[in-house]
C-alpha cells in the first residue's frame, strides 16, 4: 500500500455523476493502491442543514450505497460514520485554537458558497467547516485526498493547519496531497451550472435507463443549431461534456461532426444516453443486491466505524502527548 486515502461527501444527498467522475471513479480506482477511509459527513452537513437532521438521517444509508454501487469494495476500504468519531471533533477543537478567523474568511470557497447560500453573517460551525475537515484528514494521517475542483482551497488550507500544529507542537501529523479527478467540473443539464442537486441539473447514480433518457432529452444544446446541417459550437453544449467525460470509441468523433452539421441532436444524444446507461448498468444491479441486504449496510457501516475509531485514538494519543496534554 503506497499510503492512506481520505475522502467522503457532505450527506445531503444522492451522489450524481458530477460527484463520479471529481472523485469517488478515483476513490474506486485507487482502493487496490492506498488504505481508503470514506466519510459520511453527517456533521459537516449540519453546517449548511442544520434545522433539517432528519434529512441527514435518510440520505446516509443512500449515499453509503451510492459508494457501494459505484464499486468500493468494503473489503478494501473503510466507509465510517463522522458523528461516531468523537475524537474528530476534539482535534477541531484543538486545531481552532490557531486558525485565524480571517483565514477562513478569505478562504475563496467559503466566500463562493456564503454568497450563493446568501449568507450576510456566517454561522461559526460554518464558517469553521475547512478546520474540521482538517480534522477528518488528519485523524488517519491520510497523504492523498481526491476531491473536486472546489475543495483545493480547503486542502491548502489543512496542510498549512497540519504545518502549523506540527511547528507549534512535535510532527506527529501528515501534510496531505489533493488528488484532482480527470473531469473536475462536470457541466449540469442546463449547461450554465455545474452538476448540482440544488439545482436541478444532475443525473443521480440511481437513475433508472428511462429517467436517464428523459433528462438527457431535455438537455440544453448549442441554441444555434435548428437543423441537422447547421453549424454547431460542441464546446458549449453540455451534451458534448458529457460525451467528453463519459468517454468510448467514436466520441473524439462527435465534435468534428457537430462542427460540420454532420450529425442531429437527437442521434448525439442518443449516443450519451446509451454511454452513460452502460456506466450506470453495474452500478443498478450492485445496489440492486445491496439494497436488498440493509443489514449488511449496516454492518459495512459500523464495522467500518469501530475501524476508524481505533485509527483515531491512536492519533489523538499522540496528539495529546504532543501536546503535553497526556495527563
Ligand atoms: Fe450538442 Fe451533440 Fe447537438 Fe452538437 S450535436 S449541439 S454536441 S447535442
Amino acid at each position: 500500500m503506497k499510503g492512506r486515502i481520505v475522502t467522503g461527501d457532505r450527506i445531503t444527498g444522492k451522489l450524481h455523476l458530477g460527484h463520479y467522475v471529481g472523485s469517488l471513479k478515483n476513490r474506486v480506482e485507487l482502493q487496490n493502491q492506498y488504505e481508503t477511509y470514506l466519510i459520511l459527513a453527517d456533521v459537516q452537513a449540519l453546517t449548511t442543514h442544520f434545522e433539517n437532521p432528519e434529512l441527514i438521517k435518510q440520505n446516509l444509508r443512500n449515499v453509503a450505497l451510492d459508494y457501494l454501487s459505484a464499486g468500493i469494495n468494503p473489503e478494501q476500504a473503510t466507509i465510517f460514520i463522522q458523528s461516531l468519531i468523537p475524537e474528530i471533533a476534539e482535534l477541531t477543537t484543538y486545531f481552532s485554537m490557531f486558525v485565524t478567523v480571517n483565514s477562513l474568511r478569505h478562504n475563496p470557497t467559503i466566500k463562493a458558497e456564503a454568497k450563493e447560500r446568501g449568507f450576510q453573517d456566517m454561522y461559526y460551525g460554518f464558517l469553521g467547516y475547512p478546520v474540521s475537515q482538517t480534522a477528518d484528514i488528519a485523524f488517519c494521517k491520510a497523504t492523498l485526498v481526491p476531491v473536486g475542483e472546489d475543495q483545493l482551497p480547503h486542502i491548502e488550507q489543512s496542510r498549512k493547519i497540519v504545518r502549523r500544529f506540527n511547528q507549534l507542537y512535535k510532527p506527529v501529523l501528515v501534510e496531505p496531497e489533493p488528488l484532482i479527478g480527470e473531469i473536475p467540473r462536470l457541466v449540469g443539464l442546463d449547461g450554465n451550472h455545474k452538476m448540482s442537486k440544488s439545482l436541478g441539473n444532475a443525473i443521480y447514480l440511481d437513475s433508472s435507463e428511462e429517467e436517464v433518457r428523459e433528462k438527457i432529452k431535455k438537455a440544453t444544446t448549442d441554441p444555434a443549431r435548428i437543423h441537422k446541417t447547421d453549424v454547431g459550437h460542441p464546446e458549449i453544449c453540455p451534451v458534448y461534456a458529457y460525451h467528453r467525460a463519459f468517454r468510448q470509441e467514436g466520441s473524439d468523433e462527435i465534435f468534428e461532426s457537430c462542427k460540420k452539421g454532420q450529425i442531429g441532436c437527437m442521434e448525439c444524444k442518443g449516443k450519451v444516453t446509451e454511454r452513460i446507461n452502460d456506466l450506470l448498468e453495474p452500478m443498478r444491479e450492485r445496489r440492486i443486491v445491496y439494497q436488498n441486504d440493509p443489514k449488511r449496510v449496516d454492518e459495512i457501516l459500523m464495522s467500518g466505524t469501530e475501524k476508524a475509531r481505533l485509527v483515531a485514538k491512536e492519533t489523538m494519543r499522540e496528539i495529546r502527548e504532543a501536546m503535553s496534554m497526556d495527563y
